[in-house]
C-alpha cells in the first residue's frame, strides 16, 4: 500500500508539531553542548514550512519535499537547519514526479536524504550528530523491508533505531559541529540534532502507515 501525498504532508505537520512541543527541550539540550538555539531554529523553520504547506497547491511528493527543504534552508541559520534542508531536498529529488511512494521508494528517499546530510556535513556515525539517529533509521527500514515486514512494522523499527541512536550519543565526544569545540566536555550529554531526528522518524511511524493506508 503506497504512501500518499497527503500522508507525506501529515508527516511534515506531525514533525512540526513535535518540534514545537519539544522546542524548550531541544534548546536545553543545545544549551549544554552548543549555543542554546536548536529548538528555536527548528521551530522557526517548521513554522515557515507550515505556512508554505497551507498555501501550496497539490503537486507531486518530490515537489512537496523540495518546498520543505528550500524553506528550511532559507529560514534557518546555523548548522542544523541547512542540514535538515538538505535532507528534505535530497528526499525530494529521489521522489521527483511521484504522486505516491512504495515502501521501497520511501526507504530509498530517506536513504538519499541522509546521504545528502553526510555529503554536506561530513559526519560519520559516532561523531555525535543527527547522523547517529538517521543512519540506523535508514538501515532499520531497509532491513525490515528486505525481511518482508509490512510498512508499519518497518517504520516502527526505523523510529526505534533512531531512538537508540539518539540515546547512544550521550557518552560520545563530539567530533563535528559546535559541540566539538568542547572536546571531552561534550560527553554525557544527548545530542540535540539526534533528538530532533528521532522526532522526525517517530512522526513518520505515526503518520505514514496510519489507518488510511490500511483502508486501501
Ligand atoms: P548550530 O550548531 O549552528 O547552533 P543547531 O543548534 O540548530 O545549529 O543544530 C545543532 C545540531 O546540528 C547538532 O546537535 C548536530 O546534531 C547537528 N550537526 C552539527 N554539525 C553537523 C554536521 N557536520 N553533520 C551532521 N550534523 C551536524
Ligand atoms: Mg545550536
Amino acid at each position: 500500500m503506497p504512501i500518499s501525498d497527503s500522508q507525506i504532508s501529515d508527516w511534515i505537520r506531525a514533525f512540526a508539531a513535535a518540534v514545537a512541543e519539544n522546542k524548550k527541550y531541544l534548546t536545553e539540550l543545545d544549551s549544554a553542548i552548543g549555543d542554546a538555539d536548536h529548538g528555536i531554529n527548528m521551530s522557526r523553520g517548521m513554522q515557515a514550512v507550515l505556512a508554505k504547506l497551507d498555501a501550496r497547491q497539490a503537486a507531486d511528493i518530490g515537489d512537496l519535499l523540495k518546498t520543505v527543504g528550500m524553506t528550511l534552508v532559507s529560514t534557518v541559520g546555523g548548522a542544523g537547519g541547512p542540514l535538515y534542508g538538505t535532507l528534505f531536498l535530497q528526499m525530494g529529488t529521489s521522489a521527483a514526479g511521484k504522486p505516491e511512494l512504495s515502501d521501497d521508494e520511501w526507504a530509498a528517499a530517506l536513504a538519499a536524504g541522509v546521504a545528502g546530510v553526510q555529503r554536506r556535513g561530513k559526519a560519520e556515525p559516532g561523531d555525535k550528530t543527527m547522523i547517529d539517529a538517521l543512519v540506523p533509521a535508514v538501515e532499520a527500514v531497509k532491513s525490515a523491508l528486505a525481511e518482508g515486514s509490512a510498512l508499519d512494522e518497518a517504520l516502527r523499527r526505523s523510529a526505534e533505531a533512531a531512538r537508540e541512536g539518539m540515546t547512544a550519543t550521550i557518552p560520545l565526544v563530539a567530533r563535528k559541529g559546535r559541540a566539538s569545540y568542547l572536546g571531552e566536555r561534550s560527553a554525557n550529554h544527548q545530542d540535540p540534532g539526534a533528538t530532533s531526528s528521532w522526532l522526525l522518524l517517530q512522526a513518520a511511524a505515526d503518520t505514514l502507515a496510519a489507518k488510511d493506508s490500511q483502508q486501501r
